[in-house]
């Protein structure tokens, strides 16, 4: 309350214009503000159903609370954290604005829809069918449905406990979920021969891009494989960083994240090897700063070549070369140079690949991203719909939020044109 109470209560709310799926926080703040502590549940859960997930995972700083009108007078409200306190409040209290009655479902008269993937575009396309009188069945390959937010995010930052909270609030709309069934590159058409109005695709990036190609050999995982293992609460990762000295590639979230299980399986020492410098890396900040506060040592300005192998082929270190920055890139960032001669051997006896993940081969869209129109999320074959990572490459949950609700509101239009 006392940070609701700080909220200057702008009349155009500009946090909220910095939210990509109008989750709304002006209206929730306010609402809070005023006491009315349901009323703000209820504009936070109608407006995003993983509003528990973005309040702990959104990188706040350059969304909503970059726009907030306190910045720069007085310390900036904690958006996120106020949306997180409200969803976990809605759950101690007993009260989902989206079922027990209390919000009223139209009855299922506008059709039946298939949605490919349980993640974050996916669960949201979902919910805002469901919401609208839809009949919505969800395609899991995996056991369980969450996507990254199950397989991928540690359960350090994400419990699985809070995300099975929230899929409730999904499943209490009257969505059905079919795990562990995986679709095919032909499925979406075949769906909608058997009856499904409408598809959503929103499967994700699960392949990893490998940063010297061919064969990992011992002692090397992708982040995919470390993440998910570990998440599936898998001995291997354990096995592979318990007393050793881990090398991390990359500089993004994943790597971050990657490198912070690391050490929370033991690692003796954990090396994130990044080639440009400690201010240009994706990662957020306060997750760069977290990592650092841990204990995992930057080694930035070196770009890994390969591998180095003992005699018996096992893991003997991750072979580097320094960098220097030169002059800007495509990207508008200082480009890293390699300095001539300057080789050598970082000892390492594991490595991490996390340098960022691409469509999967054997999938709906083999390699592939899919194209699709980004306000709409409608691809070129008639009625089928696509949105979060498949479509933008890798982006954060809120935008696939975001694009399941959009996609949702064109379906939306699709079946009511047809009743019409
Ligand atoms: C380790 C990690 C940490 C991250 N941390 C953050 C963070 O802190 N904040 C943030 O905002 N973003 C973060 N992101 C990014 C964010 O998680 C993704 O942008 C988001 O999950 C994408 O949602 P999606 O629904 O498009 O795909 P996904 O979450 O990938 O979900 C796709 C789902 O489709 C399923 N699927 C795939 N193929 C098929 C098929 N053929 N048939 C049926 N189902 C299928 C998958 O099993 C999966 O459940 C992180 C990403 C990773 C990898
Ligand atoms: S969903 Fe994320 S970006 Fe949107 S208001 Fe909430 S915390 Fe901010």
């Amino acid at each position: 309350m006392a940070e609701a109470e700080r909220c200057l209560l702008c009349h155009d709310a500009p946090c909220s214009k910095g939210c990509p799926a109008s989750t709304n926080p002006g209206e929730f703040i306010r609402k809070l503000r005023l006491r009315n502590v349901m009323g703000a549940i209820r504009t936070v859960k109608e407006n995003n159903i993983l509003g528990g997930a973005c309040g702990v995972l959104c990188p706040t700083a350059r969304l909503c609370e970059k726009e907030c009108s306190a910045t720069g007078i007085d310390r900036t409200i904690r958006i996120g954290k106020l949306q997180r306190f409200l969803v976990e409040h809605s759950w101690k209290i007993g009260f989902n604005p989206l079922s027990g009655g209390r919000f009223e479902l139209p009855p299922p008269a506008a059709g039946r829809v298939a949605v490919i993937g349980g993640g974050p575009a996916g669960l949201s396309c979902a919910a805002e069918l469901a919401r609208n009188g839809c009949r919505v069945t969800v395609f899991e390959e995996r056991a369980e449905a969450g996507g990254v937010l199950r397989y991928g995010v540690p359960g350090f930052r994400l419990s699985t406990e809070f995300l099975k909270k929230e899929l409730e609030d999904v499943k209490a709309l009257g969505v059905t979920f079919k795990t562990s069934r995986a679709v095919g590159p032909g499925g979406p058409r075949g769906l909608l021969k058997k009856g499904f109005r409408a598809v959503f695709v929103g499967i994700g990036l699960w392949a990893p891009i490998r940063p010297f190609g061919g064969e990992q050999g011992a002692g090397v995982i992708s982040s995919v494989s470390f993440l998910e293992l570990f998440r599936r609460g898998k001995p291997a990762p354990r096995k592979l960083c318990s007393g050793k000295t881990v090398a991390v590639i990359g500089g993004g979230s994943v790597a971050i994240d990657c490198a912070r299980t690391a050490l929370r399986l033991g690692a003796k020492d954990v090396y994130l090897v990044y080639r440009r410098s400690f201010s240009q890396m994706p990662a957020e900040e306060d997750e760069r700063l977290e990592a650092l506060n841990e204990g995992v040592h930057f080694l930035l300005l070196n770009q890994p070549t390969g591998y180095a192998r003992d005699k018996r082929g096992g893991l003997a270190g991750v072979k580097l070369v320094r960098t220097r920055l030169s002059g800007k890139d495509a990207s508008g960032r200082r480009k890293p140079v390699d300095i001539p001669g300057s080789d050598w051997v970082l000892e390492a006896g594991a490595c991490i690949e996390a340098v960022g993940n691409k469509p999967e081969e054997k999938s709906i869209s083999p390699g592939k991203l899919i194209s699709a129109d980004p306000a709409t999320g409608k691809t070129s074959a008639a009625g089928i719909y696509a949105g979060g990572d498949i479509v933008r490459g890798p982006g954060t949950v809120v935008q696939s939020v975001a694009d399941g609700k959009a996609a949702a509101k064109a379906i939306l239009k699709q079946l009511k044109a047809a009743i019409c």
